[in-house]
């Protein structure tokens, strides 16, 4: 069988020693050593600064709108659910404006009207899809020109520079996902960057129960920190992402190549560089492509439907701006196997079984 995904596993030689010295330490989370190795290798490989190493990616999402003080967000109707679920869980106002027709990431100029028309906005939060940076210079603009914030929801771009700098520099806050099915992984687990020490300082804060340690309680908290047991898979895992990413890059262009003529592909920034993160194709129907996934499991080839259904469409009691693209491709869209333990004589194989499967 031919997996849609399948996780990034740690060396267990290697994983082994870490945790033998963590059992020795006894220091199993809050912080530990190896959580602040993680961090710093981290900020080296990626390229950034205030990496704040978390739970999870939801809660990365929940705490980059709490550091940055904003509740009333216009986003993408085109994401995985938490995008949209993470804010509505803790109560903040959430509107749906559309996506660009050719790229699937937030429209600039919709997120431009969607503030003209309702001044209480005071954040953009934007995902870059299958690993593919949004606008991200347009929306740059937008937030200096109308004082309002943007986050990234960066769950798909680990590793992804735009014009040689980590995409991750941009926007006010980036989320990260470092869940077991993303490119790089700590089973579970995430990160936020932040543009502003003093945000990165005040979600140290409330990821640790609003606690700053000397000083008492000085925000409301939760609990969102990462384990020491995480970060060792992470430290181990980290060691292969050079690999991992070039990889998984080799393959995405392999299908890109086979399959441009054949079904719609998403259009790619041009500055941008690649980490195969996800196979998107379209195709002309919500018909065709469950025809497709019919086909490619009856050879034992996994695809899946993502994302559907869209955001705008599950939290209907949000304001929707109007999203004739989102409408137009969302059911059309699924997602091709793409993962490390993958040859390249697989990725040919789903390709002749795609254009053997009569959806096309
Ligand atoms: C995976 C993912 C998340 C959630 O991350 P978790 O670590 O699973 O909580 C959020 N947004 C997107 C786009 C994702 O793909």
């Amino acid at each position: 069988m031919i997996a849609l995904n399948s996780p990034l596993k740690p060396d267990l030689k290697k994983l082994h020693r870490y945790l033998e010295k963590i059992n020795q330490r006894g220091w199993f989370t809050n912080f530990g050593p190896l959580h602040n190795e993680l961090t710093e290798k981290l900020e080296e490989y990626l390229g950034v600064q205030n990496l704040l190493l978390v739970a999870n990616g939801t809660i990365a999402l929940q705490l980059a709108g709490r550091a940055l003080g904003v509740d009333n967000i216009v986003t993408t109707p085109f994401s995985f659910v938490a995008t949209a679920g993470a804010f509505r869980w803790q109560k903040d106002t959430l509107s749906f404006t559309d996506i660009e027709r050719k790229s699937y990431n937030l429209c600039p100029d919709a997120a431009n009207s969607a503030i003209k028309q309702y001044s209480s906005l005071n954040a953009i939060l934007a995902t870059h899809v299958y690993g593919n940076p949004c606008d991200v210079d347009q929306f740059e603009t937008l937030s200096n020109k109308n004082n309002v914030r943007v986050i990234y929801d960066a769950a798909h771009t680990f590793g992804v520079k735009v014009s040689d700098k980590s995409v991750l520099n941009y926007g006010d806050a980036s989320a990260l996902s470092f869940h077991a099915t993303k490119v790089f992984n700590t089973v579970e687990g995430g990160a936020v960057v932040f543009r502003e020490k003093s945000h990165y300082d005040k979600a140290r804060h409330m990821i640790n129960f609003g606690i700053d340690p000397g000083n008492g309680i000085v925000e409301t908290g939760i609990n969102g920190k990462l384990s020491e047991y995480h970060a060792a898979v992470g430290l181990v895992n980290l060691e292969r992402m050079d690999n991992v990413l070039e990889h998984r890059a080799a393959l995405f262009e392999l299908y890109r190549s086979g399959l441009k003529d054949i079904v719609e592909l998403p259009e790619w920034h041009s500055k941008a560089t690649l980490n195969g993160a996800y196979m998107p194709i379209k195709m002309r129907s919500s018909e065709k492509a469950k025809q497709l996934i019919n086909k490619l499991a009856d050879n034992n080839i996994q695809s899946r439907a993502y994302f559907s259904p869209a955001l705008n469409s599950v939290f209907t009691d949000c304001i929707s701006y109007g999203t004739p693209n989102s409408d137009e491709v969302v059911d059309g869209i699924l997602c091709l196997p793409l993962h490390i333990d993958m040859a390249k004589e697989d990725v040919i194989t789903v390709i002749e079984n795609i254009k053997k499967s009569g959806a096309l």
